[in-house]
């Protein structure tokens, strides 16, 4: 069970942050999983008076404040006119609209949960963290940081030219995805780039990066062998939801599926 002290709402990020310094304090999102958990909270801060729950877009940026829920990413305009559907498809099997509505953008990147649909698909983005003491860093190098008293303040995706599409397996509708893949494309720095973010592997997701030059006619059996080549490079695990060897098996089936997707479009 959860126990809470004391629920402060700062009007700062500055108050928030310092309060959040205390060993027994937490900062809460949406509170979907914490709620779950079992902790003696002496002080819950409560980030939803900062202003944190907008996306802006700029000329250059994407900037996801930290809570902006599930359901305010899957509807973007702007994210669906730059990426297509590939986001709202990563986070619509993520239990329901009611849920998506409380569970924040902030609470699904700091917690770097290995099941994680939102950071398998903004992995694969050119993506960064806005952290309150600890500046702006990639998402890649945020995913592998140790857990630590920072505030997650925003996502900001760079914008530019890619293609980008989500794939994931789950056994049931609303479980957690056995395999959750992402793949993007675009020219980086003048030359073809290929982005692979593989998630629920059922550890944290990992990115993989590419300098593949893939014809758009690409057969079948060319994809199929560039696909296996992208899988075999990312460790796998086994749990209750499928073993290493079928999660691997996934990944290439999820992954030559995607970059066939990538490479029809216009
Ligand atoms: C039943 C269930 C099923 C789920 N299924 C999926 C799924 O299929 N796919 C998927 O991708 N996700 C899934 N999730 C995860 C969910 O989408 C959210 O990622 C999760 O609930 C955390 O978001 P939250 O806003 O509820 O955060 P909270 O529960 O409020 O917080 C989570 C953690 O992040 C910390 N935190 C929150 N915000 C910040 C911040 N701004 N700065 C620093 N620390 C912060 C909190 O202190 C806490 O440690 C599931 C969750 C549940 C409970």
């Amino acid at each position: 069970m959860l126990t809470i002290s004391n629920y402060v709402k700062p009007k700062t990020l500055e108050e928030a942050y310092e309060l959040n310094q205390a060993r027994n304090s937490r900062i809460m999102g949406g509170m979907m999983w914490l709620r779950l958990g079992n902790a003696r909270v002496k002080t819950i801060i409560d980030l939803s008076g900062l202003g944190l729950d907008q996306i802006e877009e700029t000329a250059h940026v994407f900037r996801i404040g930290a809570m902006c829920t599930l359901r305010q990413l899957e509807e973007c305009e702007g994210l669906k006119e730059m990426y297509g559907e590939g986001i709202a498809e990563a986070v619509r099997h993520i239990v329901g609209v009611q849920f998506r509505n409380q569970a924040t953008v902030g609470g699904s990147i700091y917690g770097r949960y290995g099941f994680s649909d939102v950071l398998t698909a903004l992995l694969a983005l050119d993506t960064f963290v806005e952290l309150y003491d600890g500046g702006t860093i990639r998402l890649s190098e945020f995913v592998n940081r140790k857990k630590d008293k920072d505030i997650l303040v925003s996502i900001i995706i760079r914008k530019s030219k890619r293609k980008f599409h989500y794939e994931s397996v789950r056994q049931t509708k609303t479980d957690f995805p056995v395999l959750a893949c992402a793949v993007v494309t675009g020219i980086v720095n003048g030359q073809e780039s290929w982005y692979f973010s593989i998630g629920a592997r059922p550890m944290k997701a990992a990115l993989l990066e590419k300098q593949w030059k893939v014809p758009k006619d690409a057969d079948d059996e060319q994809l199929e062998q560039l696909a296996r080549q992208a899988a075999e490079e990312f460790d796998y695990g086994s749990n209750m939801r499928g073993s290493a060897a079928y999660r691997r098996h996934l990944a290439e089936v999820l992954i030559r599926r995607a970059m066939r997707a990538v490479l029809s479009e216009d």
